[in-house]
């Protein structure tokens, strides 16, 4: 069976690495806001090329305390509005309506996934407050023209990069082109932890200083709370995993725009749309998402012949129960991608003979 995605195998890459940071973590004695943290937080921001990097328990909590950061520093306030794609993950809705603000929902560009210009455009009001842009499924949005956006209507952007470490667009990487991004360290994603993970990078001193005392029960100093924040911190053992895995964040880029490449260059089945890319080095290839009417029939001939695929995802956030009240609104654009993407195994410990049999697969796939 060619797996999805062997996190097993990633990780087993560098055992002995991993294991003597976290020999050195536990032998330490010191678990939570120590020197490893520090050095990933320094490292991170470096390779994001931002003057701050924070560490937080996961990505949900980078996106949740962005927004609360605004909203305690005054640049937000309940019922602000946040223009969002709604075929995102549901983590980037669920961080700005539990700052009782409100997701504008817009359809994707049908070549990307990602927000397009022209839709933002019109979904702006003189309530608008923030762009919400999600790098789907690790492409960088189009952040020269939606910071131009911002500055015109005077807008925050919080860039969600889960799906994106490392993407770049004009030489800048994500997470540098907006107010902040935030970004998770799950297991599954490009740079991924041992568990649980997350952090938030910008330029922005008051906000760095704002989000890291949130994360810290509101507070920068021991015993002295400003706010009524909450614990969401990176732990320790976290940080040193990822000390290690972020040396090689950029090999294994590159091993992932190989996979895609052999994809794009040979699939040419007529039954299949591939993604389109306008520039490699805008790409970090998370997930290689296809597009197909016939979705079911490719799913069950592709298990037959042993090759394991995911679909990114089943039900739109508007569709789902936990908001009951915009199941009837229609995003056509949206609700098409979830009935027809499909993501293909993508994971750079992926053979290159593995690539090349889902390949072969794949063009003798017939309705
Ligand atoms: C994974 C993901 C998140 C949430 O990250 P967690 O660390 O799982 O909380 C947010 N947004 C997007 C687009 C994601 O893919």
């Amino acid at each position: 069976m060619i797996p999805f995605l062997d996190l097993k195998s990633i990780n087993e890459q560098y055992r002995n690495e991993l294991v003597k940071a976290t020999t050195r973590v536990i032998d330490s004695g010191w678990y939570v806001m120590g020197q490893e943290v520090k050095t990933f937080e320094a490292a991170f921001a470096d390779y994001c090329q931002t003057e701050h990097c924070i560490g937080v328990a996961n990505g949900l909590d980078a996106l949740t305390l962005t927004l609360r950061a605004w909203k305690e520093l005054g640049l937000l306030s309940d019922g602000d509005e946040v223009i969002v794609q709604a075929n995102t993950y549901i983590a980037s809705i669920l961080a700005v309506t539990e700052n009782n603000l409100v997701p504008i929902l817009v359809e994707p560009s049908e070549d990307t996934f990602n927000l397009s210009t022209t839709n933002i455009n019109k979904a702006l009001t003189t309530r608008t407050r923030v762009i919400l842009p999600v790098h789907l499924y690790g492409q960088i949005s189009p952040m020269a023209e939606i910071m131009a956006i911002a500055d015109k209507h005077n807008l925050l952007v919080l860039e969600d990069c889960a799906q994106s470490h490392g993407a770049t667009f004009d030489g800048m990487k994500c997470g540098s082109w907006g107010h902040a991004a935030a970004f998770s360290f799950y297991p599954g994603k490009n740079l991924g932890a041992l568990g649980d993970g997350g952090a938030i990078t910008t330029n922005d001193i008051k906000l760095a200083d704002t989000v890291r005392a949130l994360g810290n029960y509101g507070s920068h100093e021991k015993y002295k709370n400003i706010y009524q924040g909450v614990n969401s911190r990176l732990d320790e053992i976290q940080a040193a995993i990822l000390n290690v895995k972020l040396k090689y964040l950029d090999d294994e880029i590159c091993r992932r725009q190989q996979v895609a490449n052999a994809y794009i260059a040979n699939i040419y089945n007529p039954l299949i749309q591939l993604p389109k890319v306008t520039q490699q080095e805008e790409h970090v290839w998370h997930l290689f998402v296809i597009t197909t009417e016939h979705r079911e029939l490719l799913v069950q001939y592709l298990l037959e012949n042993g090759i394991q695929t995911l679909i990114h995802y089943p039900l739109p956030p508007h569709k789902q129960q936990a908001y009951k009240a915009w199941n009837e609104l229609s995003f056509p654009v949206t609700e098409k991608m979830h009935n027809q993407v499909l993501s293909l195994p993508m994971d750079p410990t992926l053979e290159l003979s593995s690539v090349e049999y889902v390949i072969d697969i794949i063009n003798q796939f017939s309705v």
